[in-house]
């Protein structure tokens, strides 16, 4: 039999990482719904649909092929996995999940893409939409300065120089959308562990994880 595991909790907890090396230690698929989100909202900046106009957007994802391959995200046959992570996106990404259609097309698509096989999912509302019944959900957390910290050298990395201080409020930003917005706002599930990841490495985050899974 299969076993879902739903890992969810704000920008920069550390959920993409850890829950790719679960992934990999159990040898199961991962699925990143953060990066579905990201791929339609580059589509929508790239047809340079107004954020306003959500017939518009609705419209704009139902005609859109997101498929997520080897830990690659492809949108409509173009490999956009590198694009999706850029600031642009994150910047706007929480404006486009916040519509209701829009989620109820990327759920859907999530629930089948988990349906009858072991995964491990992580994002905002696995826990407590898209997998309620997963029988193991995790909530990670970290302080905001060290969340914007991680972004920061991620960014850094790929060549972006973009302040601290403006990469934490965009997070704050994204944050408080999430948590806001009308439909699986961003919280815990009740029956969620949560994890505070501040000053702990991946490796014990991930031991903590694949404890609790096996004890
Ligand atoms: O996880 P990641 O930072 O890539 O997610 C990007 C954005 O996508 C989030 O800030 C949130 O607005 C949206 N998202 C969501 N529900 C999910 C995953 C991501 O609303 N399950």
């Amino acid at each position: 039999s299969h076993i879902h595991i739903a890992i969810d909790g704000p920008a920069g907890a550390g959920k993409s990482t850890v829950a790719k090396v679960i992934a990999q230690k159990l040898n199961i698929t991962y699925i990143d719904t953060g990066a579905m989100y990201r791929a339609l909202t580059l589509k929508i900046i790239q047809s340079k649909v107004k954020f306003e106009d959500i017939d518009r957007i609705i419209e704009v994802c139902k005609g859109t092929s997101i498929e997520l391959d080897n830990n690659r995200v492809i949108l409509d046959d173009v490999d956009v996995t590198e694009k999706i992570r850029e600031p642009i996106v994150n910047s706007n990404v929480s404006l486009i999940a916040k519509v209701p259609e829009v989620r109820k097309i990327l759920v859907e698509i999530q629930r089948q893409t988990a349906q009858g096989k072991s995964v491990v999912m992580d994002g905002r509302d696995i826990g407590t939409y898209v997998l309620p019944n997963a029988p193991y959900k995790f909530y990670l957390t970290a302080a905001i300065s060290e969340r914007a910290q991680r972004r920061y050298l991620e960014l850094k990395n790929k060549g972006f120089n973009i302040g601290l201080k403006e990469i934490e409020d965009e997070i704050a930003q994204r944050d408080k959308i999430d948590q806001e917005r009308s439909i699986s706002p961003l919280k815990p599930a009740q029956d969620a562990i949560i994890i505070n990841t501040t000053s702990k490495t991946i490796k014990q985050v991930v031991e903590e994880i694949i404890d609790f899974i096996y004890r």
